[in-house]
């Protein structure tokens, strides 16, 4: 096991560990119910945590990450190919229908 990415809170945590789990990789979030005392404990401690179950998992975890990141500065909105629906360009499922927003 190996720290990978420590998240700025919950949801962070687990948007992380979706897209690694659909990647292939195992992966685990910890702290996530510990935010209730950060000030008694280093931020650094306090914050969720997401973990690799393999060490050799990183440099394509790190591929994931980088990912991620680049999704969440795009702006607008992506137009469902299923249904139609317009959503968020942050989304990776269509709010109205659930299919696959990533697919190109
Ligand atoms: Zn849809």
């Amino acid at each position: 096991m190996e720290r990978f990415y420590n998240a700025f809170n919950r949801f962070d945590a687990y948007l992380l560990l979706h897209r690694l789990q659909q990647a292939g990789i195992t992966a685990h979030v910890f702290n996530e119910h510990v935010q209730s005392i950060v000030g008694d404990v280093p931020p650094d401690v306090a914050q969720p945590q997401v973990w690799l179950e393999r060490a050799r998992d990183r440099p394509q975890a790190e591929a994931v990450l980088a990912a991620l990141q680049a999704d969440r500065r795009k702006t607008g909105s992506v137009r469902c190919r299923k249904c139609g629906e317009d959503n968020p360009a942050t989304f990776d499922l269509c709010w109205h229908c659930g299919a696959d927003l990533q697919v190109s």
